[in-house]
């Protein structure tokens, strides 16, 4: 039997007793086993949903004293960053909850017959949406409550109508296990399915891949590296009937700071950006890890503040060895492209340290190893001749979750253009603050053009994260009692 070790993030040391990888009949068995509760959970009432989102949100704070030090041995992520996190997950739990209340997955258009022939005329329509069936979801390390068991994907599917099948993450495999044990007690409290939401486990690919390619899954949903989910999205599209795959994957975060804003906050602005570099020890999807400066004093002035700020800040553990490794031959390929070195101070054993460094515009547009996000405490500043070549920058970046604009308060052809570009490349464009921190709300949009998401239309956070999971259907001439239902699948 193959076995999993959890280590201790700090220390890389074992942490608790071996877990058994799932065997390929346990992954059949989990994609099979939410596949024979679709049917009812599709056409559940939008209250039954809600309870069962609103349990598992209880479940979660009910446990905290128990869950928030597991997490953080198999993180180091700290009870400050875990407790916060698992409040914004129970709080994302509830709020679908909430539109699943609401009926906002039986949202339908009703298009009433129009008399006469086409193409004026036409029988009556009604545009409802089904639920796509069970889903696949992998759980991100960074964020082991957010993005990870009972994160927003699992919320957001069972709220849509869907089954879930979990992939564990290798990071924090005792956490998942935990988080697991309260949603069956949850389930089986509520009179519903043990198969609903199903978890498997496994090292290496061979778990993921047989659960992609399983004919009972209907969708993906992954967070992580960008290597990773490309791996999946290409199982997903091989299979004999291709499904959708959901993709939320690494992101550079580009920060364009006009010279203006810097000469008048330059200082508060290097504190707020070295805090955001090195947050989580940079284990953010949305860390900014390319500043795009202009060529002239304040922006000198700022890269000096920058990296004394950057140099104060004292990163923790990365959440595994393999990431500390991923993380300090990112930064030796930047070296090795030729970048000009900031700041780069040995670590310890356990934390890294922040690594800064500058390349002009020209040579980052030049080389594209420059454009790969480096997962951790890492930023490149990139000095661009004028506003058109810091453009030329952020086409170079071509896809991002996020880009900062900082000093576009006053409309200008620069300004238009600047936000411009950055719309055309991110799905979420700040004007202020910093990326890192993303708010589970209606208006939000997280995910944005490869390689930041495998499908850039569609948001892994917020509100608009059901829709991923939820499939158009034209009805036409319905009868009155299906109309009757409003929207809800049958
Ligand atoms: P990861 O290594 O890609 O792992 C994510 C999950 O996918 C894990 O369950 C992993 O299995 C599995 N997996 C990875 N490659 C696979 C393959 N080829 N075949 C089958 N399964 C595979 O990512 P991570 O280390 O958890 O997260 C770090 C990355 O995620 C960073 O790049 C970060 O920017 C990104 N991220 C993105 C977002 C976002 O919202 N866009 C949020 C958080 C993080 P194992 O557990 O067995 O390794």
């Amino acid at each position: 039997m193959k076995t999993l070790q959890s280590i201790k993030a700090r220390t890389g040391e074992a942490f608790g007793a071996p877990l058994p990888a799932s065997t390929e009949a346990q992954v059949d068995a989990a994609a099979e086993a939410a596949a024979a509760t679709f049917g009812d959970w599709s056409a559940s009432a939008g209250s039954v949903r809600a309870a069962l989102l609103r349990g598992l949100a209880s479940a979660l704070e009910a446990d905290r004293e128990a869950l928030v030090p597991l997490a953080d041995e198999e993180t180091a992520l700290g009870p400050v960053r875990l407790n916060g996190e698992l409040d914004r997950t129970a709080f994302q739990l509830r709020r679908f909850a909430d539109m699943a209340e609401r009926g906002d997955a039986f949202k339908f258009t009703d298009d009433p017959a129009v008399a006469g022939g086409p193409p004026v005329g036409h029988p009556a329509m009604v545009r409802v949406r089904v639920p796509l069936g069970p889903v696949a979801m992998f759980s991100a390390s960074n964020f082991p409550f957010a993005f990870s068991v009972l994160g927003g994907d699992t919320a957001s599917a069972l709220a849509a109508g869907c089954p879930v099948v979990i992939k564990a993450h290798s990071g924090h495999l005792h956490l998942s296990n935990r988080v697991f044990g309260l949603i069956q007690q949850v389930l089986k409290a509520q009179g519903l399915p043990a198969g609903l939401i199903g978890m498997i486990q496994g090292g290496g690919s061979d778990v993921g891949v047989r659960l992609v390619q399983h004919p009972a899954i209907a969708a993906g949903a992954f967070t992580g590296s960008t290597r990773g989910g490309a791996a999946l999205q290409a199982v997903a599209n091989a299979r004999p009937r291709p499904i959708p795959f959901y993709g939320e994957l690494g992101s550079v975060n580009p920060v364009v700071a006009l010279p203006g804003i810097l000469a008048a906050r330059g200082a508060e602005l290097a504190a707020t950006l070295a805090g955001s570099i090195s947050l989580g020890c940079g284990q953010f999807c949305t860390s900014p890890g390319v500043i795009v400066l202009l060529k002239d004093a304040a922006s000198d002035a700022f890269v000096t503040q920058l990296q004394s700020a950057l140099a104060a800040q004292m990163p923790h553990a990365m959440l595994t060895p393999a990431m500390r490794i991923a993380f300090d031959a990112g930064v030796a390929h930047m070296i090795k492209a030729g970048v000009t070195t900031l700041l780069h101070e040995d670590g310890s054993a356990e934390a890294p340290r922040p690594f800064l460094a500058e390349v002009s515009a020209r040579e980052f547009i030049a080389k594209t190893a420059l454009h790969d996000e480096v997962f951790g405490p890492a930023s490149l500043i990139v000095r661009a001749e004028h506003v058109a070549q810091a453009l030329d920058v952020l086409r170079a970046v071509g896809g991002s979750l996020t880009v900062s604009l900082w000093g576009v308060e006053t409309e200008s052809a620069e300004a238009r253009q600047l936000v411009r570009h950055a719309t055309q490349i991110a799905g979420r464009v700040l004007f202020a603050g910093v990326p890192t921190g993303v708010a589970v709300t209606a208006a939000q949009q997280h995910g944005g053009p490869w390689p930041s998401s495998t499908q850039p239309m569609t948001t892994s956070v917020g509100d608009a994260a059901m829709d991923r999971f939820l499939r158009p259907v034209a009805l036409q001439d319905a009868p009155a009692w299906l109309l009757h239902r409003q929207g809800q699948a049958c």
